[in-house]
């Protein structure tokens, strides 16, 4: 076992290092390629964006990919350090303290590597939103909306994930040899309960939801989703712009209950033809089982991963080689099951991203079926400048991490499609 235990130790290691160089090489192609195309506006998008815009987008992305190369190396050494450098263990013995090989050593030990975790990364947050974000105009939050904010993602957290890890650590002490395949029903319940209680319960802890008043408005898009076939539970508009000026809308909950809700900065930024436009998109999403879609993927994949980890338990190569103690306990197990595997998935990335962007391009078609394209082409054109994102990407940066397709792709494909 010695042998291959010291195996994976250089394939874990030869991954670790891989992908981190891979992200820092792409974010590089990123700011290089978006450098290179500061000085003009791109033709399709000279009529409604202006230079100064365009070069604020350039410097905001660069500026952004900058931070980001920044996380990738902390986040490398992070991983190295919790497992090479023995910090998993220390966090464990420590954990042990408390009580010995139970479920309360297990949220101890959870409890505290949640933290050590949180306290590295807390920089990066502070950086990304009282310098960076604050620097291009799109921060709104106040230091003690942060605080505010922090703490009660911290208690909701600690809440949501003691029930959890609790549960799961439960089952895998008492379910017997099957105990991954009903891990798996508990982590798959668990989710659609969190997904079913966040749009009332959760997120009203963050933000405050009110009833879409504007009557014109709510008018037609009630028309749009009658003509769509849609059921929702209501339209809400949220305040984002209590902390960012950036714009979206997203739909939450599931079944009859789904609620719409649209960011005010949206609202108040956007004509009531672009926002109908925005919805026909976002209804896209539902219609064509992307979302439904989306959902059964992830039931399947997590059961993969629960077999993986019922396998894990079984043989302590990977324990060992990630240099980790206490083989047999089923926390140090989820430990190393969740810090080793992520490294050999980071390749699948491009797959599910371009699965991803496919989605997207359905979508606008969709779209363009029950709203003028036109309008959908405004929105975009509008949306990338109100957001300073970038309109000339890496093609490779792209392919590889971006979940949208280019503002170009999607117009050029909206166009086309109304002639
Ligand atoms: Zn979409």
């Amino acid at each position: 076992m010695i042998m291959m235990s010291n195996i994976f130790s250089y394939v874990f290691l030869f991954f670790v290092l891989s992908a981190a160089s891979i992200k820092l090489w792409l974010s590089w192609r990123q700011i290089v390629t978006v450098k290179s195309h500061e000085g003009s506006v791109p033709k399709a998008f000279s009529e409604d964006i202006p230079l100064e815009a365009h070069q604020k987008a350039a410097n905001y992305t660069v500026a952004k990919m900058k931070l980001s190369n920044v996380s990738t190396v902390i986040d490398t050494v992070l991983l190295l350090a919790l497992t090479f450098g023995g910090v998993l263990n220390w966090l464990f013995e420590v954990s042990e303290l408390t009580s010995q090989g139970n479920i309360l050593s297990g949220l101890v030990f959870f409890g505290l590597l949640g933290l050590f975790i949180t306290a590295v990364q807390l920089p990066i947050d502070l950086y990304k939103t009282f310098i960076l974000e604050e620097k291009f105009g799109f921060n709104k939050m106040s230091p003690s909306l942060f605080i505010k904010d922090f703490f009660i993602g911290l208690v909701v957290t600690a809440v949501i994930g003691s029930v959890f890890i609790a549960g799961l650590l439960w089952v895998m002490e008492t379910a017997g040899i099957n105990w991954w395949w009903y891990a798996w029903l508990l982590a798959i319940s668990f989710w659609f309960f969190i997904q079913y209680i966040s749009p009332t319960v959760l997120a009203p802890m963050f933000n405050k939801f009110s009833p879409l008043e504007n009557d014109n408005l709510k008018e037609r898009i009630e028309g749009l989703l009658k003509k769509c076939g849609f059921q929702s539970g209501g339209l809400f508009v949220m305040d984002g712009s209590r902390r960012s000026s950036h714009g979206n809308a997203y739909f939450t909950g599931f079944g009859k209950s789904k609620r719409i809700v649209f960011f005010d900065t949206l609202i108040n930024k956007h004509s009531a033809d672009e926002i109908e436009a925005v919805l026909a998109h976002e209804l896209g999403h539902f219609k064509l089982r992307h979302v439904l879609k989306l959902t059964c993927f992830m039931v399947i994949v997590s059961l993969v991963f629960f077999g993986l980890l019922g396998a894990l338990q079984q043989s302590a190569f990977v324990h060992e080689g990630l240099n980790l103690k206490a083989f047999g306990s089923s926390s140090m197990l989820l430990a190393a099951f969740y810090f080793g595997l992520p490294p050999f998935l980071f390749l699948f990335r491009p797959v599910f991203a371009a699965y991803l962007r496919k989605n997207e391009f359905e979508a606008d078609a969709y779209a363009a079926q029950q709203a003028p394209a036109k309008e959908l082409i405004k929105a975009l054109i509008k949306l990338y400048k109100d957001n300073s994102s970038t309109l000339t990407p890496d093609k490779l940066y792209s392919a590889f991490y971006d979940s949208h397709p280019p503002a170009s792709a999607r117009i050029a494909r909206l166009e086309a499609s109304m002639n």
